[in-house]
């Protein structure tokens, strides 16, 4: 069997996922999204190398790992409703969509218009139905679909946006980039009290709005 340039391209991503010590059903989900239909034409040739790249508008895809990483962290789980903060190219929901599974939904809140076409042009292309890109400030949540399973933020806050916590379910997780200059990791349980485990050092775009960085 012949395989495509890209097929080649995500299993050999996929390996250096696993010796980094990636779980199996997150490298599953990998090897099933197409990263290339997710990145500008231009740069479809690095789509599976393992780091961010621009998708305009001053924004990233965020590199494989990080999302390998942020989606163990979720333990994703069938049939699961999740709230993702930041759709940007669509690539991260896509790969938790693949988790969820058809019964499963992905509700992706995105603040720059022109992301939200490209997100849903993205997801239609790479065939998921089981994502919905929607254009708005994140920091607020997304009420109307509440409460999640699992809340993943892929911008980096100043502090947990009040109406995240609210809106995730009492034992869901929520996993968040915190800080300005230096930002941190966290994963975020909500049971009695809420819990914070600092995970890693990371970089991340910033989430602006309500609850978040201001704009000006
Ligand atoms: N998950 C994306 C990565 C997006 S980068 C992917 O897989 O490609 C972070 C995104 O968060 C950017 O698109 C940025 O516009 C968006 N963002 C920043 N602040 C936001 C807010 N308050 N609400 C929604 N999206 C926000």
């Amino acid at each position: 069997m012949v395989r495509s340039k890209y097929e080649e391209g995500r299993k050999r991503l996929v390996e250096h996922l696993r010796r980094q010590g990636v779980s199996e059903g997150v490298l599953t989900a990998m090897m099933q999204v197409k990263r290339h239909l997710f990145v500008p034409p231009y740069l479809s040739d690095q789509a599976y190398a393992d780091y961010p790249l621009p998708i305009g508008e001053g924004q990233t895809i965020s590199a494989p790992h990080m999302v390998a990483m942020m989606c163990d962290y979720l333990e994703l789980k069938k049939g699961e409703k999740v709230l993702e903060i930041g759709a940007g190219s669509g690539y991260h929901a896509a790969v938790i969509a693949e988790m969820i599974g058809n019964e499963g939904h992905v509700y992706s809140v995105e603040r720059i218009p022109w992301l939200v076409k490209f997100s849903k042009e993205n997801l239609q292309r790479a065939g998921y139905k089981n994502v919905t890109a929607i254009p708005g400030d994140g920091t607020l949540g997304l009420p109307e679909h509440a409460p999640y399973d699992k809340i993943s933020v892929t911008c980096a806050a100043p502090d947990v946006p009040p109406p995240l916590l609210e809106q995730l379910k009492t034992g869901g997780k929520m996993v968040i980039p915190i800080g300005k200059y230096r930002q941190v990791l966290y994963l975020v349980e909500k049971r009695n009290g809420v819990e914070r485990e600092r995970k890693c050092d990371v970089v991340f775009v910033p989430l602006l709005g309500r609850y978040g960085f201001k704009t000006k």
